[in-house]
């Protein structure tokens, strides 16, 4: 038994057990000197015998401890679970903390490229180096900014280089560090994470991959998801947009968040990533070759690179570095680029990368959908410049049907057979059938609608097919068509 309590609780329990002997011995003592009735049987000598005895036994434990406990086997499960107790309590306080904030260098300059999303953020760190200036019109900034955008395109970057632009502490925590086995762990998280960054304000949290915390509450039910979300609404709420806490967090899934988090009050700014354009993979591509003395053909290589995020791009220009420095050069070659692309394709940062095909279909879609439209498209934009109207009249939702089935039948009849491109703008075309017709009792027959759309469109595009063609071209070559 002594194997498993810890020294201070053994010491403690033989203290309380000679104690509470010695106590009820004087008290039976007692109670027979005053007492008037006479003695009957041994109950009363049997009663002050056992407790002398727990008295000597609690002695001899407390004066022979040692020796006992060399006696007793150790108990290899129990110590076992000790362990993993004390291992347990460790981990929870290294869960909160390890909290500790980090100085970027990041800063704008290291961002090629999307100079739209710059552009919004300065504001942020404007505010962060200026707050009198806003202060004094009892100007607020939103509390969260959100970023939206596939993998690997500079969110934890261009987060990075606010704090670094604004030299201000930068808290980075993942979502899914926040959701532990611990049901309330993560909620305490969230907790000390802003007691943290406010103590040290100005300052930024970036929460990446917010929607581990942040998924709809009706998404299945999670106790310790749903108890870290609502300290983060929580705390979100309890500060004022000036004391100088931004929230920036980052998903590829906004579609599963809650609404919540989307109210106003919250993150209220909402900042949209794309993968990098022709034009950006060209900035991205420079920025990666620069100072190295190479010589590169940047505009060849962007041009090749179609699909490629950013961070695949700047692993595959290591990569062409690598192959150059093994061959003893100090240029490029074609031969380089080739090897890295089979590895960064083939090794552990998987991504599709389009192959000629599949960019050709892609065109296509887009060609026609631009043909369509007449609105500026990019080689990897889904959907449509929707310009949503409060009080939509009939023809302006069948417009919009056909807007978004137009690439779809474009590559129907160009390339001669159906494929799936977005499988998203056919849901979004069929949804606004389905409800004119159901909802809101428009008199169509949704099927009906659909076809005679099709059948509009394949007609409309037959007729323009060289136009077409060469807005597919010039998607190939430039990937952005502007009108
Ligand atoms: P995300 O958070 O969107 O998944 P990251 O910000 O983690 O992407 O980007 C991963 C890496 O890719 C960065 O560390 C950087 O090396 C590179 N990178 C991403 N975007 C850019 C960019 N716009 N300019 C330069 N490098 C970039």
């Amino acid at each position: 038994m002594f194997n498993n309590l810890n020294e201070q609780d053994t010491q403690k329990n033989l203290k309380l057990m000679l104690l509470s002997a010695s106590v009820l011995i004087a008290l039976f003592i007692y109670t027979l000197i005053k007492s008037d009735s006479a003695m009957e049987g041994g109950t009363y000598y049997f009663g002050i015998g056992f407790l002398i005895l727990l008295m000597v036994l609690a002695f001899y434990l407390q004066k022979y401890k040692s020796k006992i406990r060399d006696m007793i086997p150790a108990n290899k499960y129990q110590d076992n679970f000790q362990n993993t107790l004390n291992k347990s309590k460790e981990m929870l306080n290294n869960n909160t903390n390890n909290i500790e904030a980090s100085i970027s260098n990041v800063t704008f300059d290291d961002v090629a490229g999307i100079s739209s999303v710059k552009e919004e953020l300065e504001e942020v760190v404007d505010f962060l180096n200026n707050p009198l200036k806003y202060k004094k019109y009892n100007v607020t900034l939103p509390k969260g900014v959100l970023l939206i955008g596939p993998p690997g395109v500079g969110k934890t970057l261009i987060a990075k280089a606010v704090a670094g632009e604004a030299n201000v502490p930068f808290f980075y925590q993942s979502g899914a560090s926040f959701v532990h086995i611990y049901v309330g762990m993560g909620a305490k998280r969230v907790k000390e994470l802003f007691l943290k960054a406010k103590s040290q304000a100005p300052s930024i949290v970036f929460i990446d991959e917010i929607d581990a915390i942040g998924k709809s509450r009706g998404l299945g039910s999670n106790d310790e998801r749903e108890s870290t979300l609502n300290e983060l609404l929580t705390q979100m709420d309890g500060f004022d947009g000036n004391s100088g806490v931004m929230v920036i967090a980052a998903t590829n899934k906004v579609e599963v968040l809650d609404e919540a988090l989307l109210r106003s009050g919250r993150f209220d700014r909402r900042v949209f990533l794309k993968l990098p354009s022709l034009s950006d993979r060209k900035k991205i591509i420079s920025l990666y070759a620069k100072n190295k003395g190479i010589s590169i053909n940047i505009d060849e290589l962007a041009l090749n690179t179609s699909g490629f995020n950013s961070a695949s791009l700047s692993t595959l220009i290591n990569e062409a570095l690598l192959n150059m420095i093994k061959r003893n050069s100090k240029k490029i070659n074609e031969n380089d680029i080739q090897i890295a692309k089979q590895k960064v394709q083939f090794g552990k940062q998987q991504f599709s990368i389009l192959c000629h095909e599949e960019k050709d279909v892609l065109a296509t879609y887009q060609a026609s959908k631009a043909f369509i439209t007449q609105q500026k498209v990019s080689l990897f934009d889904e959907g449509i410049i929707d310009d949503d109207c409060t009080y939509p009249s009939k023809s302006k939702l069948l417009k919009k049907i056909k807007f978004h089935l137009s690439g779809k039948v474009g590559v129907d009849i160009i390339k001669k057979e159906p494929h799936v491109v977005f499988q998203s703008e056919i849901d979004i075309a069929y949804n606004i059938a389905t409800d004119m017709q159901i909802k809101y009792k428009m008199i169509i027959n949704s099927d009906e609608t659909l076809a005679e759309i099709s059948r509009e469109l394949e007609n409309e595009i037959r007729k323009n097919l060289q136009e077409i063609l060469k807005l597919k071209q010039i998607l190939i070559k430039e990937e952005v068509i502007v009108f």
